[in-house]
């Protein structure tokens, strides 16, 4: 059989070859460096025969589907230990069944059918079995069987193989990897040796699956695994990880007594606990300061809306799966809001606009309930009732710039003010082979040039998606990377075509003639719920003061002190300063650790000399500086950073 190279030059080879083969023909460093292949444009390992005429890369452990090929050797390396882990407490290799072991993104999992559970604490000791098998450095070997054996084989053994040799396509070969007497059902493709994994790896938990996600079949444990090809990136990784979970906002939002979601009160839906709720009060009351300093006007609508409200949008039926059902009344029905722009639609058309009033700028934070499957429900950041921060900018087509333009910056204006310094937009735009699209072609050509020239013109990082816009309109979405690196999607800008048509909502032009508006839908943070849980896991709950629930603590070194705590406090006060004095009966260091502990960022301790000479021993958190200072200058100084709102 013939093979060529990438660059063109042909190999002779016997038939049923590998890419093992053309390493060995190539010569040099390549039979010891190979690692796999890239034929044809697909992943290749060294065992795997070669397809006639196929065009082959032979790749080595400096390129990046290397990790692929070990991670998913270690998925087998798992089902291998996991059935010797057995094999010790006396169960036999058949008693481990095996479902799926994929590869995922950092690493790979096992789902396993154990004749008893495994527990997080097994792990360190399948970990150790695993290392000994890479020491071991296993051959692997592949061979293909034809259906019908391959099926005998599993029969009454392992009824998950059984199915998924069932389900192999009858043009797809089945083929088995075996090391040590360890074999599985797998496509490939992996290492040649167990050896060549780099033991950089780390079992990460246990978790229950169900075989093929069907709820109705047995539930089985999914072993998840993390590996890299260096020991820093694993280190890297376990450090952003265990970060992660002390960052999680599930978990703040209960020690800082942020907010609370009460199965009692139902599932998604959010209570806002006062501490949270000050955070949650001051980061709305920025944006809106900083919305009407750009020209917006503030609306309210109600929580409801008729039937045919949204039956002229369009949001139901279409969206009906998304929607809490309608509430049927005498004769009417009403649907809980699942969007705030229908009830704008309505503000606008309640008189006669003229070009003149454009752009006009609706602004609501307006509270909508979206249906989300229990299982999609997490914490802050998926839930059922939500607060966007939304607005609707009528405006004419040549417009439409102009308000990315501003939309863009006021966007940028709070990202700086938060630190969130690493973020880029996505612009989705119209996919050229569809015909799914409302609205008229200039006038889509038209806004898709205004938004990436509003991007650019404001310096805004973007990648272009073809295809990503709405069938209503071109869009720009924001996504922002937070302080562990993570990428969160924000809001959107989105242009629409579509409800001024449907509402038939008009201006009078320069011309004395009706026109249609277009209309932006701007929610940059998306919802004040997500966007919270972000900040949360960004701050790793250590607010800048200005949004911190409790500003500044009193300690007292002593009872005697609580009178000069109370003046300190009312000096506070009269600043508009959020304080709070420790009356405890507890010892100073205790309430200092506690207060720590909560992680308020600025702690004032008085004693004597504080009290005999006016002045604070200040604590400062957030700038990690100690110092004693007059209370005056103390309270001027905080006071101010709050009214900058300062990062500080
Ligand atoms: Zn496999
Ligand atoms: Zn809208």
């Amino acid at each position: 059989m013939k093979v060529r190279l990438p660059d063109g030059k042909e190999l002779e080879l016997e038939a049923g070859a590998t890419a093992r083969e053309v390493a060995e023909a190539l010569g040099g460093r390549w039979p010891k460096q190979a690692v796999g292949a890239i034929v044809d444009g697909e992943l290749y390992d060294l065992l795997k025969p070669l397809p006639e005429g196929a065009v082959v890369q032979l790749i080595t452990k400096k390129d990046p589907e290397y990790q692929h090929l070990f991670r998913h050797t270690l998925a087998h390396v798992l089902a291998q230990a996991v059935r010797e882990f057995f094999a010790k407490k006396g169960y036999p290799p058949e008693s481990v069944k095996l479902g799926v072991g994929p590869v995922i993104e950092h690493g790979f999992y096992y789902d396993i059918d154990a004749p008893e559970p495994i527990s997080d604490a097994d792990l360190p000791e399948i970990e150790k079995i695993m290392h000994d098998i890479l020491k071991r450095d296993l051959e692997l070997r592949r061979y293909e069987l034809p259906r019908e054996e391959a099926i005998r084989r599993y029969q009454g053994v392992d009824p998950y193989k059984v199915e998924l040799i069932q389900d192999i396509p009858e043009n797809e070969p089945i083929s088995f990897y075996e090391q040590e007497g360890f074999t599985d059902l797998c496509r490939g493709p992996h290492v040649p040796k167990t050896g060549m994994i780099p033991p950089h790896f780390k079992l990460t938990h246990v978790a229950g699956a169900y075989f093929k996600g069907d709820a109705s079949r047995p539930q089985m444990q999914r072993v998840y695994g993390v590996a890299f090809r260096s020991k820093e990136e694993l280190k890297d990784y376990l450090w952003r990880l265990e970060e992660a979970k002390k960052r999680d906002h599930r978990k703040l939002g209960r020690e800082l007594e942020l907010f609370l979601i009460d199965p009692m009160v139902g599932k998604g839906l959010v209570l806002w606990l006062p501490k949270g709720n000050i955070v949650r009060e001051e980061l709305m009351r920025f944006m809106r300061e900083e919305q009407q300093k750009r020209g917006y006007q503030l609306v309210t609508t109600p929580h409801i809306g008729s039937l045919e409200l949204y039956k002229t949008s369009g949001h139901y039926p279409y969206y009906a799966e998304s929607q809490f059902p309608p509430m049927e009344l005498e004769d009417e029905a009403y649907l809980l809001k699942p969007m705030n722009c229908p009830h704008h639609v309505r503000i606008y058309a309640f008189k006669k606009r003229s070009y003149r009033e454009l752009p006009l700028r609706l602004a609501e934070f307006g509270t909508v309930y979206r249906y989300e499957q229990s299982g999609e429900l997490h914490g802050l950041t998926r839930v059922r009732g939500f607060t966007q921060d939304d607005a609707h900018i009528f405006c004419t087509p040549e417009q439409v710039k102009d308000e990315f333009k501003k939309v863009i910056e006021l966007t940028l204006y709070v990202f700086d003010t938060l630190g969130l310094k690493d973020f880029r937009a996505r612009i989705g735009t119209r996919d050229p082979n569809s015909d799914k699209y409302v609205g008229d072609d200039a006038h889509w050509a038209l806004a898709e040039r205004q938004i990436q020239e509003a991007a650019s013109e404001m310096g805004l990082e973007y990648t272009l998606e073809e295809g990503d816009a709405a069938f209503y309109g071109p869009k720009l979405d924001f996504v922002v990377n937070d302080a562990l690196g993570r990428e969160w999607q924000l809001g959107t800008i989105q242009v629409d075509y579509n409800l001024p048509e449907r509402f038939d909502i008009t201006y009078t032009g320069p011309d004395g003639e009706p026109h249609r508006p277009v209309m932006i839908h701007r929610a940059p943070f998306g919802s004040i719920e997500r966007f919270m849980g972000i900040l949360i896991e960004h701050f790793a709950g250590e607010f800048p003061l200005w949004l911190a629930p409790v500003q500044v603590a009193i300690v007292p070194i002593t009872d005697r002190h609580h009178a000069y705590a109370e003046e300190v406090k009312k000096a506070l006060s009269a600043a508009g300063l959020r304080a709070e004095v420790d009356q405890r009966p507890e010892r100073m260091q205790a309430k200092i650790r506690d207060w720590e502990k909560q992680k308020v960022p600025v702690i004032l301790v008085v004693g004597d000399r504080e009290a005999e000479e006016g002045t604070v021993a200040v604590r400062d958190r957030r700038k990690k500086e100690r110092y004693t200072a007059p209370l005056a200058e103390v309270v001027q100084d905080l006071a101010r950073r709050v009214r900058e709102r300062r990062l500080e």
